[in-house]
């Protein structure tokens, strides 16, 4: 498996800054790897690179802030079978498995990725399909991990087959990142298998973050999605050093939808342990969104969203109430009217 995936094989190629080199491995941490694929985009020469910040970790991930946890979504509380997380009545999240190609070290979900339990087994896919077979008010499953495309083809056909079988009318969501990690796992075969499940829509929901990531090869891929019917939405996290600038993004939407891509979410990095140095303070997401709208058109602009603390769920940014708490603290109200403090720093 060509690209970076230790610790030595890190230093070889890049040379660290005092920081990265500082970073330490630890168990409930996101494990280290990079592909072949992104690590031909990073600038090698730029340690500030917006590329590299996504995947070289940093010490900055070894500090947890007071207010961070490893599971702020509450997933595991809201977890109705072993992967499956059911929070909001009529949609679901299955984990298909924990393992990505390449590991974001930006990533909300570290209290499961990279555990290396690796894809569920079928009496687990069996145990969720049933769950959801048994819910009609469940409209649509997200399929998640991890990434789903880690499994082989014939693997994940027999995901989709799971749910499919009980649920002909269910919304899937296929969520990856594999369009910006390795694009050409996206190839006719993997398509054509997907895009065969079509009693109901399947959508694709992947994360670019950068306007450099949407290379030649992304592009092929994102072509091919669309050419197989393939309707692709993308969410991007707000990352620090990365992202924070409203013509970057402006330039990273714009791009995306002349690829038939939906720019879906802009995602308020969420208050995960060893996330700290990624977070922009609320107060200048609010800004960088607001220059933002002014400069994309309304298919281009995301709606900017925030995954509140505890599990309370996301909350659209652009129409939440939002009032100061003193201290670097605001107040949210959820549209169920709680109110929720969160850090604005
Ligand atoms: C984000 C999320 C969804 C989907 O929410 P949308 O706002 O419809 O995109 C579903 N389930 C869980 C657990 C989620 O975190
Ligand atoms: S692709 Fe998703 S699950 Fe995997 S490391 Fe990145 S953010 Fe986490």
């Amino acid at each position: 498996m060509p690209g970076i995936h230790s610790p030595e094989a890190l230093r070889e190629h890049f040379r660290l800054t005092p920081s990265e080199k500082a970073w330490r491995e630890d168990a409930s941490g996101v494990p280290l790897g990079i592909t072949e694929h992104y690590l031909s985009l990073i600038d090698g020469q730029d340690p500030t690179d917006p590329l590299r910040r996504q995947v070289v970790p940093t010490a900055g991930e070894n500090i947890t802030l007071p207010y961070e946890e490893s599971d702020p979504q509450a997933e595991e509380g809201h977890s109705v079978t072993p992967r499956l997380v059911h929070r909001y009545t009529n949609r679901a999240a299955f984990l298909v498995t924990d393992i990505c190609p390449m590991y974001c070290r930006h990533c909300f979900r570290r209290r499961f990725t990279g555990n290396l339990a690796g894809p569920a087994c079928s009496d687990e896919i069996a145990r969720a399909a049933d769950y959801v077979g048994s819910h009609p008010e469940i409209r649509e499953v997200l399929f998640t991990g991890g990434d789903p495309l880690t499994l082989d083809n014939s693997a994940l056909k027999s995901v989709f087959e799971a749910f499919r079988s009980r649920r002909a009318d269910l919304i899937i969501r296929l969520c990856t990142r594999y369009p910006v990690s390795d694009p050409d796992r996206i190839d006719d075969a993997l398509c054509a298998m997907v895009a065969s499940f079509s009693t109901a829509p399947v959508f694709v929901l992947t994360q670019f973050n950068h306007p450099r990531e949407l290379c030649l090869q992304s592009r092929r891929a994102l072509d091919r999605l669309h050419r197989f019917g393939l309707q692709v939405f993308n969410q991007t996290v707000l990352l620090r050093g990365v992202n924070d600038d409203s013509a970057v993004l402006a330039e990273l939407f714009e791009n995306l939808l002349g690829c038939y891509v939906k720019p879906y979410y802009l995602f308020q990095c969420d208050l995960v342990a060893g996330t700290g140095t990624f977070r922009v303070p609320l107060c200048r997401g609010m800004e960088i969104y607001r220059e933002l709208s002014t400069k994309v058109s309304g298919l281009a602009l995301p709606v900017y969203a925030i995954d509140l603390p505890g599990g309370r769920g996301k909350v659209n940014l652009g129409t939440a109430v939002i009032s100061p708490a003193g201290e670097g603290f605001v107040d949210i109200l959820t549209p169920e009217g709680a109110r929720v403090r969160y850090p604005d720093k």
